[in-house]
């Protein structure tokens, strides 16, 4: 495979556990854009500029040197050298991600990282939920990974180990709620490129949309 590997979707379909390890067996690297909105976060927290001051914002994430690794088999994000790999998966981080990643100057700025870092990489992964319609809208292929949210909810729980059936409607209904926001802001990065294939893994193990989206890059 040579190429752009574009993977957009929702939270909660295993996206990047997928996309990982689809780039790993096509030999490809591998760009999570989330982590860099992540990383941009934890610059913004760590500023202490209040989550509602869009210039403070940009002001914070364009002082910072956020670094990203593209190797598909191991994991690193940095910022100002030093390394947050494992806080932006925190709740803290997760919580104010949405309000740094709804500011356009921080979008502007993420994306034309994401265009340098992916450059001319000989075959690429790029998974988030804009890079086939904004980031790569040349990708070689485009797929939005998508399942139902009860679906989500139950890998979602599994991840928490969470079994209370209570629980996971909940984390379902959330889920649902989240969805509906994220397809109905008229901003909102989440949707389809008109060209972008479809992957619903709703009934699907997760080898077998490895297995399906490897498949459509070979083709
Ligand atoms: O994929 P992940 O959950 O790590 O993404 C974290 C957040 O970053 C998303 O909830 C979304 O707000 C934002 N994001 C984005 N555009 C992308 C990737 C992520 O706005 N391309």
């Amino acid at each position: 495979f040579s190429g752009a590997v574009t993977l957009d979707g929702p939270s909660g379909t295993g996206k990047s556990s997928v996309a990982r390890a689809v780039a790993l067996e096509l030999g490809a690297a591998y760009l999570d854009t989330g982590a860099m909105y992540r990383a941009a976060t934890v610059a913004v927290l760590d500023a202490g500029v209040d989550l509602d001051d869009a210039d403070g914002i940009t002001r914070a994430v364009t002082e910072a040197v956020i670094g990203i690794g593209t190797d598909a088999a191991t994991e690193q994000v940095t910022v100002d050298d030093v390394d947050v790999t494992d806080r932006i998966r925190g709740s803290e981080v997760t919580r104010a991600v949405s309000p740094v990643s709804a500011v356009p100057a921080v979008r502007r700025l993420l994306v034309d990282a994401q265009r340098s870092l992916v450059g001319d990489a000989v075959a690429v992964v790029v998974e988030g939920r804009d890079i086939g319609t904004v980031v790569l809208p040349d990708a070689t292929l485009k797929v939005y990974l998508t399942a139902e949210p009860e679906a989500r909810a139950e890998r979602r729980a599994a991840q928490l180990g969470v079994t209370d059936p209570a629980k996971i409607a909940a984390i379902a209904a959330d889920l649902r709620r989240r969805d509906t926001y994220d397809s109905t802001r008229t901003d909102s990065p989440l949707r389809p490129a008109t060209d972008a294939v479809t992957v619903d893994s709703t009934h699907w193990e997760r080898h077998q949309t490895i297995a399906a989206i490897v498949g459509l890059a070979r083709e």
